[in-house]
């Protein structure tokens, strides 16, 4: 048996499962030697079973993945890990933490995973390494592709010609997810694409990696990099292994091979000011965009500052625009496009079964038509309870039970 998200190693009796590299979970060896006690591994992701075995022994070794899979862990974050695949029966649409979020725009944002790396101060979700969150979440790279493939359908059958543009922006860091290039590779595949975007702090980025993005024509990269000096940028990232001359090397590269590659620094007014310029100069320099981001406080997120006032920002962003005789606003304009109909409104009272915890052990996932409810601190475990709807916005849905 051949597997694409999979890896195997054999550790003592436990056999190892890999899932899309930084998720695991063990399975016992006698487990499997009841299955066929001469089973082997071949190139990680296959396992072999004797051609003398009984004919059943594939479905027999699926059912021992269904059943320790609920056992997954981040290897990272060693937090409990939930996979979402086709046969899951978690939809892809409701959330604000994973899957698919569909504004009715030409923009979608498209959520693989929840875990970092990293552990930036000014993190707007409180990802990455001192993250406070109990539970991460993956998707099968399959399943967005074919929930994907029937938005853009949907959105083409109700009259939308306009290409879109597809945001790879999870709350974690979208190069974790191993399957990365084959996801950008089929989004771009899909009709009405224009470009996917992948939003990263560029520390996993390498040359095989780049090479292989360079290949897909439609692939552009928002590599977060908000100092210039290597000091204060591990201040910044939160983590002694933030290695900034290796990401500025990257971009580089990236920007050599035809990745159209945009710097996206945080402004933190007060705290990197000089590096802001030192990083437009560098921009310049190697004819690299820039598009400085302005920081906001975020109930969920890590705030190191109070956040400056819109006026303020754009004021001295225009002062850097006419120093460095560079544009740094951008006039990137929005279209519309037919959104997915919204399920509930708020207020709505629904039957929904829970189906997960949400991304804490007191929060679960419901499920009703085709959509994930969040109930935060919902007492039930599990079965079909009563939802009322709190938030309905842009196909994200809120309830209490
Ligand atoms: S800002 Fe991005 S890179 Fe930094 S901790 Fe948050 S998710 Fe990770």
């Amino acid at each position: 048996m051949h597997f694409k998200s999979l890896e195997f190693n054999i550790n003592q009796d436990l056999l190892n499962v890999s899932l899309y590299n930084i998720f695991y979970f063990e399975i016992p060896l006698e487990e499997i030697r009841k299955i066929d006690k001469n089973f082997k591994l071949k190139n990680k992701n296959e396992i072999i079973f004797s051609k003398n075995t009984d004919k059943n022994s594939d479905r027999k070794f699926m059912f021992l993945i269904e059943k320790y899979m609920p056992e997954l862990k981040n290897k990272i974050t060693k937090l409990k890990a939930v996979y979402i695949h086709q046969n899951s029966g978690i939809p892809l649409f409701g959330l604000k933490f994973i899957g698919i979020i569909d504004k009715g725009t030409d923009m979608i944002e498209i959520k693989p995973l929840t875990s970092c790396n990293m552990n930036c101060i000014f993190c707007s979700v409180g990802e990455g390494l001192s993250s406070k969150k109990q539970v991460d979440f993956i998707v099968e790279e399959e399943y967005i592709i074919s929930e994907l493939a029937k938005l853009i359908d949907y959105k083409k059958k109700k009259g939308n010609t306009i290409p879109l543009s597809i945001w790879i922006n999870p709350h974690g860091e979208p190069l974790l997810y191993s399957r990365i290039t084959d996801l950008v590779k089929d989004i771009s595949k899909l009709l009405l694409i224009k470009d996917v975007h992948i939003i990263t702090s560029g520390v996993l980025l390498n040359k095989v990696m780049i090479d292989e993005l360079a290949k897909i024509k439609k692939v552009k990269l928002n590599i977060s990099i908000s100092s210039f000096d290597s000091e204060k940028a591990v201040q910044l990232m939160g983590t002694k292994t933030y290695n900034l001359a290796n990401v500025l090397n990257n971009v580089k590269y990236a920007s050599e091979k035809g990745i159209e590659t945009i710097i996206t620094p945080v402004y933190l007014h007060g705290i990197n000011d000089k590096d802001i310029e030192q990083l437009i100069e560098f921009c310049k320099h190697n004819q690299i965009p820039i598009s400085i981001q302005k920081f906001c406080c975020n109930m969920f997120g890590r705030n190191p500052i109070k956040e400056e006032e819109w006026d303020s920002f754009m004021a001295k962003l225009k002062t850097w625009e006419k120093k460095y005789n560079i544009s740094l606003i951008g006039e990137g304009e929005i279209q519309s496009t037919q959104e997915l109909p919204l399920m509930f409104k708020k207020g709505d009272v629904v039957q929904a079964e829970i189906i997960s915890y949400g991304r804490f052990f007191k929060d679960k996932i419901a499920v009703a038509k085709a959509r994930c409810i969040l109930i935060p601190n919902c007492r039930k475990e599990k079965g079909v309870i009563k939802v009322k709807i709190t938030s309905a916005v842009n196909g994200m849905y809120i309830g209490s039970a």
